[in-house]
C-alpha cells in the first residue's frame, strides 16, 4: 500500500495526508513503461501497469528520513526512481503475470474498478484492462491469484461488481491468501478500526467475497503450490505479508510485494514507511531478506519499482544496492 489511509466502516472513504499535487499521473501509464518479459527456466513473467509516475516525497513517507543521507543516496540512483523537479519518488502500481507450462498466475491485483476509493486511489481502470488484454489474457484464463498482502493496491482486481455484488473476477481461479493476513484484516474490520492500507471496505469488497465464493485457499507460512511457487513470510508492512518465490531450472525470481517501496530502503533498510502495520518488524524482515538475497543472482520483482523494475541485490557493508536488470 502506498499513499492512502481510510476508514474501515461503510461510510464514504476519505484520504488524509495527501495534497492535490499527489494526484496520480493517470495518463502516464503507457505500455512502453512496462517491464520487459523475464524468463527463468520454463517460466515467463511480465507486468501489467495500473499507474506510474512521481508519487510521494520521501520525507513524507519515511519517519526516519534524514535530508543529508537521502540527498547522498538519491544522487547516485538510477534516474528512473526519483523526479527532482517535484522532489517525489517515482512509484508504479502493477500486477505480475506468471506463465508456466501448467498455469497462468497473477501476483497482486492493483486497486481494481468501481471500488469508490477517494482520490488519489481512484486510478482509471482502462490501463490495467488494456494491459491484461495486451498480455493475451481473458479472465477465465487465470488459474491462481497470489496476494502478497491484503492492502488496497494489492487485491483490487480480485473482484468486480456484477449485479450489485462483489464477485471474483477470475471465475476459474483459486486465490491464495495467507490465513493470518486474512483473519487479521477481518478482525480489524469487525472491530471498526482505521488502519493504513487494509481492512474496512478493502476486506469487504476484495477479500470476503472470494472466501464466500469458495475460491480462496487460506494458507500458512510454509505454503508451496508446487515445485515452482512457494511463500516466504516477511511480516511487518502488513500482519502476515509474504513474498512469492518462483523457481525454474535452477533460476529464481522473488515477487517482494511491499517489502520495499523504493530503492532508498536498500540503502537504508531501517527506513520503514508510515503505512506499515509494525514498522520495527518490517525493518527486520527487510534487512533479513536483503542479507540473505544479496549476491545470490535471484531476480527481485517489487510491485512499486518503476521500469525497468526487476533487479538484483548487492551487499555494501551494512547497506545494500538495487541494481536494475535492463
Ligand atoms: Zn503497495
Amino acid at each position: 500500500m502506498f499513499g492512502v489511509c481510510f476508514p474501515t466502516d461503510n461510510s464514504p472513504l476519505s484520504t488524509f495526508g495527501l495534497t492535490k499535487r499527489d494526484k496520480p499521473h493517470s495518463t502516464n501509464t503507457s505500455r512502453k513503461g512496462s517491464m520487459k518479459n523475464l524468463t527463468i527456466g520454463d517460466v515467463t513473467i511480465t507486468s501489467i501497469i495500473e499507474r506510474d509516475g512521481p508519487w510521494r516525497r520521501p520525507e513524507d513517507m519515511f519517519p526516519a528520513y534524514d535530508a543529508e543521507i537521502a540527498r547522498r543516496h538519491l544522487a547516485e540512483f538510477d534516474p528512473e526512481v526519483f523526479d527532482p523537479a517535484s522532489g517525489k519518488m517515482v512509484i508504479t502500481y502493477q500486477t505480475y503475470v506468471v506463465r508456466t507450462s501448467k498455469h497462468t498466475i497473477l501476483i497482486d491485483t492493483c486497486t481494481g474498478e468501481d471500488k469508490g476509493y477517494p482520490p488519489p486511489m481512484d486510478f482509471p481502470k482502462r490501463p490495467w484492462l488494456d494491459g491484461f488484454k495486451a498480455a493475451g489474457l481473458r479472465f477465465e484464463d487465470i488459474d491462481y491469484v497470489f496476494c502478497t498482502h491484503l492492502h488496497i493496491d494489492h487485491c483490487g482486481w480480485n473482484t468486480v461488481l456484477r449485479n450489485g455484488r462483489w464477485t471474483p473476477t477470475f471465475p476459474k481461479a483459486k486465490y491464495i491468501f495467507h490465513k493470518g493476513e486474512y483473519s487479521a484484516w477481518e478482525e480489524s474490520t469487525k472491530r471498526g478500526e482505521t488502519r493504513a492500507g487494509g481492512g474496512g471496505n478493502v476486506w469487504r469488497y476484495n477479500c470476503e467475497p472470494v472466501v464466500e465464493a469458495g475460491q480462496a485457499l487460506l494458507v500458512a507460512d510454509d505454503y508451496q503450490l508446487d515445485d515452482t511457487f512457494w511463500l516466504m513470510p516477511t511480516p511487518g508492512h502488513s500482519p502476515c505479508h509474504c513474498c512469492v518465490n518462483i523457481r525454474s531450472h535452477g533460476q529464481q525470481a522473488i515477487v517482494i510485494g511491499d517489502l520495499m517501496h523504493h530503492a532508498l530502503q536498500c540503502r537504508e533498510p531501517d527506513w520503514s514507511t508510515i503505512f506499515d502495520w509494525d514498522p520495527a518488524q518490517a525493518a527486520r524482515s527487510r534487512r533479513k531478506f536483503l542479507t540473505e538475497t544479496a549476491g545470490t543472482g535471484k531476480f527481485i520483482l517489487p510491485i512499486h519499482f518503476p521500469h525497468p523494475t526487476r533487479g538484483l541485490i548487492e551487499a555494501d557493508g551494512e547497506r545494500f544496492r538495487y541494481k536494475f536488470v535492463r
